[in-house]
């Protein structure tokens, strides 16, 4: 597909964060300027981010902070997602949630009804506030049957330092101590998440385009859900590495700013 006829496809364009618009929160090349030429051009801006240690609130501040957020765009977390999916599939259900307090406070906004105890659904977030009574609890509702629910399956999340624990690596561990592993996934590169995003703007999947650095989220994500896809270098993988994964993006450029002709590319 040519960028010219992605760009005439696509309604709404959804970021990946880290690699794809920013590094460590600074922005890559002129990636502000990106959004708001998209923006121009009358595209619909979504922020799509796997972090549900995150509230939709905290992420708004973020992105207003770095430079990124404009009237009319939408932050979308696997959070979210899972709070769409357990409104649809497990509606008036009690929910045992392992996240953190930001995370439980938007649960509860959202009508999701929390409890400590005897819960139908598990839900395992990334909580970066974890501790082994919550560990203790989680394990011992499985054994006792509950629904299990994860809001996303990435193993690390990466940081300046060492890539820390996720939510994929606590997976594995509950898989060990209980024998279970999750009945659902929700976020990149499952489909609950293209629904629940399809669902909130409004707009087929079709006439949307996923834009993420890593192949086996980001484009896995987009080709699950029919959506149109961009691979941008500049994060995790390379020209080389792409070529080790089984899907295949629509477009590959070195930057997000390359969408948009006029700008200059900048900085990987
Ligand atoms: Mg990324």
């Amino acid at each position: 597909m040519t960028k010219e006829e992605l760009l005439g496809k696509t309604e709404v364009f959804l970021f990946d964060l880290d690699g794809t618009l920013y590094l460590d929160e600074t922005p890559i090349g002129s990636a502000i300027a990106t959004l708001e030429a998209l923006r121009k051009m009358g595209k619909r801006v979504v922020f799509l981010t796997n972090n549900s240690s995150r509230t939709e609130r905290e992420y708004r501040e973020k992105l207003c902070r770095i430079g990124f957020f404009s009237e009319g765009d939408l932050i979308y977390t696997s959070g979210m997602a899972t709070v769409s999916y357990l409104k649809e599939r497990y509606p008036g259900k009690r929910v045992y949630l392992a996240g953190t307090a930001a995370l439980r406070r938007e649960f509860e906004e959202e009508g999701i009804l929390l409890t400590e105890d005897a819960p139908d659904v598990c839900v395992l977030a990334y909580d970066v506030e974890l501790t082994f009574e919550k560990i203790r609890k989680f394990d011992s509702f499985l054994k006792d049957g509950a629904a299990f629910l994860a809001t996303h399956p990435d193993d690390v999340c990466p940081t300046a330092g060492h890539p820390m624990p996720d939510v994929g690596s606590f997976l594995a561990m509950f898989c060990c101590s209980s024998g279970r592993k999750p009945d659902r996934i929700i976020g990149k590169p499952f489909t609950p998440m293209g629904e629940g995003v399809a669902k909130r703007t409004g707009t087929d999947r079709g006439r949307m385009c996923m834009v993420g650095d890593r192949m086996h989220t980001d484009i896995r994500f987009a080709n699950n859900n029919g959506m149109m896809s961009v691979l941008v270098l500049s994060g995790e993988t390379t020209r080389e590495t792409m070529h080790s994964f089984p899907d295949r993006p629509d477009l590959v450029l070195g930057t997000v700013n390359e969408l948009v002709s006029s700008l200059p590319s900048g900085g990987i």
